[in-house]
């Protein structure tokens, strides 16, 4: 058994057995000579490493494919079912567990309510507990589990996994999220849960390689994407946009002790306190979205102007990163149009031509469970990188 792992950034060397099967399992591959060309390894080394890879039951032979004039060539394919992931989005008052195979493809998924405030012991127990009952309605158990991606709403510090001053989840500060889940004997990968969903977000759409994910609920964070990598900044914090200071005739103060941050002028929580002291009935930002998605004025304006509050931000990272694309996403996502027409009229207004000309900025079509797949996914990267394949490897052959 490995030890636990924090989320790596480890490329894997293009000559490695974990390379290689990537490259079957992203599809990009399909045969011995497909693996040679891509890989540029000799016939030996690939034949080796894929009779490796199939004693340790991770690729099967899938039969003749189709020949080009000589003998057809023995295909390859993944086996998906060399075991199996859990992703977990931990939010601020509900998780949701999903177990997929080692594709991504989700087996079976739940949700339930509660409040991160209770701390991590009582909280990760019912997650746990989630997890249990999800592998036992698939005939599975704990063994089977190859890793376990999990996302969380506050800063996780990458190299450990350990969680810093998360100021929306009290009693977290210092927690050691992988400790709770030592006896499923795997890999445990804790990250961000906008970084979670940047990673989930890549995987549907691998030609996307410099792209944004806005996510707004009631804070508001950021993940990053540039050269096809999920970028985390030297500690992990990389992307706290929320905390970023706005211009405003107001002085709002944010739960992190400064004023003006951007969460606090525009996040969820300030925009339903906003819509009550204008008299709407409104106590969450759910309530708010209610009336926004129902044409009311009052509520459609202030998520008009969010949006352009947070396109001003998006405007300054779009000159500095030129990305591609910004996928928004979170709760207030589903306030739909008004939202985006905020955002886009900011960020178009404010960012430089050659930055904006090829860029598109959208609602993510998977608002309801990207953290979960995305947490699915970072968990199979991480159980097949080149230390875990070849681990594999060693135990079984
Ligand atoms: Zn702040």
């Amino acid at each position: 058994v490995l030890p636990l792992l924090s989320p790596s950034p480890v490329v894997d060397s293009p000559a490695s057995a974990a390379h290689l099967l990537w490259l079957v399992r992203t599809g990009r591959a399909r045969s011995r000579s497909d693996l040679i060309e891509l890989s540029g390894l000799s016939r030996s080394s690939v034949s080796t490493r894929v009779e490796q890879l199939l004693a340790a039951g991770l690729l099967h032979e899938a039969g003749p494919g189709r020949s080009t004039g000589g003998r057809p060539p023995r295909l390859l394919s993944f086996n998906r079912d060399a075991g199996r992931v859990v992703g977990i989005d931990l939010g601020v008052t509900s998780v949701d567990v999903a177990v997929t195979d080692l594709a991504g493809s989700v087996l079976a998924a739940t949700t339930d309510d509660l409040d991160i405030a209770d701390g991590p012991d009582r909280v990760l127990a019912r997650t746990d507990e989630l997890t249990a009952q999800l592998l036992r309605s698939l005939g599975c158990g704990k063994g089977d589990v190859r890793a376990i991606g999990i996302g969380v709403p506050g800063p996780v510090e990458h190299a450990t996994g350990r969680l810093v001053h998360p100021p929306v989840m009290p009693g977290w500060h210092d927690a050691r999220v992988p400790d709770h889940f030592a006896d499923y004997g795997c890999a445990v990968l804790v990250d961000n849960d906008v970084n979670v969903i940047a990673v989930g977000e890549q995987s549907r759409s691998p030609q996307l390689t410099h792209f944004l994910v806005v996510k707004m609920g009631t804070g508001i964070g950021c993940g990053i994407v540039l050269d096809g990598h999920l970028y985390r900044g030297s500690a992990g914090s990389a992307g706290d946009i929320g905390h970023i200071h706005v211009d405003d005739e107001r002085t709002v103060l944010c739960a992190c002790g400064n004023e003006n941050c951007l969460e606090a002028v525009a996040g969820g929580a300030a925009l339903a306190r906003e819509a009550a002291q204008l008299g709407l009935p409104v106590a969450t930002p759910r309530d708010l979205i209610g009336l926004t998605v129902e044409g009311d004025r009052q509520a459609v304006a202030l998520v008009r102007e969010a949006g352009r509050r947070i396109g001003e931000v998006l405007a300054a990272l779009v000159n500095f990163a030129n990305p591609s694309c910004i996928v928004v996403t979170g709760g207030l996502a589903r306030a739909g149009n008004p939202l985006l027409a905020g955002i886009r009229e900011a960020v178009y207004r404010r960012s430089l031509p050659l930055a904006a000309r090829s860029l598109e900025i959208r609602i993510s079509d998977r608002v309801d469970d990207a953290g979960r797949i995305g947490a699915a996914r970072m968990a199979i990267d991480g159980c097949l990188d080149e230390a875990h394949v070849d681990a594999l490897l060693a135990a079984s052959n």
